[in-house]
């Protein structure tokens, strides 16, 4: 991957780049994903683009296949994990509790939620 699609800093581009470890849920040309460290459902994965966009905004501007690609993707995981019900989060920005600044999409799913 070039140097222009990675940032060095960032621990989900070292978690594509398998430089720190996780538990991997799926993998493709273009998409990651894998469980989250400290779940907040009895299935927690996050699904990230391989290539380094901040937030889901940036990504909508500059690639919404691939922001399309992530909502299909979730879908699949939620289809085999819960009959296809899902949440699906996107936090955006520090105060909405963005704490890892490239986009991931949470996928919450694997037991009944409330409202
Ligand atoms: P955010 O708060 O940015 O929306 O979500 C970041 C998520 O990444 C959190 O749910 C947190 O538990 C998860 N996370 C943080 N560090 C790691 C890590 O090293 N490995 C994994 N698998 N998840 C992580
Ligand atoms: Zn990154």
């Amino acid at each position: 991957m070039s140097e222009s699609t990675r940032d060095e800093g960032c621990l989900f581009c070292r978690i594509v780049a398998g430089q720190v470890p996780s538990e991997k849920v799926y993998e493709d040309g273009e998409l990651y994903a894998f469980k989250d460290v400290n779940p907040k459902a009895a299935v927690h994965v996050l699904i990230v683009p391989k290539r380094h966009y901040a937030d889901v905004a940036e990504l909508a501007a500059a690639d919404p296949q691939l922001l399309g690609r992530m909502v299909l993707k979730a879908q699949d995981i939620a289809d085999q994990a819960f009959h296809g019900a899902y949440r699906l989060i996107f936090n955006t920005g520090r105060d909405a509790g963005q704490s890892v600044f490239h986009v991931h999409a949470h996928v919450l799913t694997g037991e009944v939620m409330d409202e």
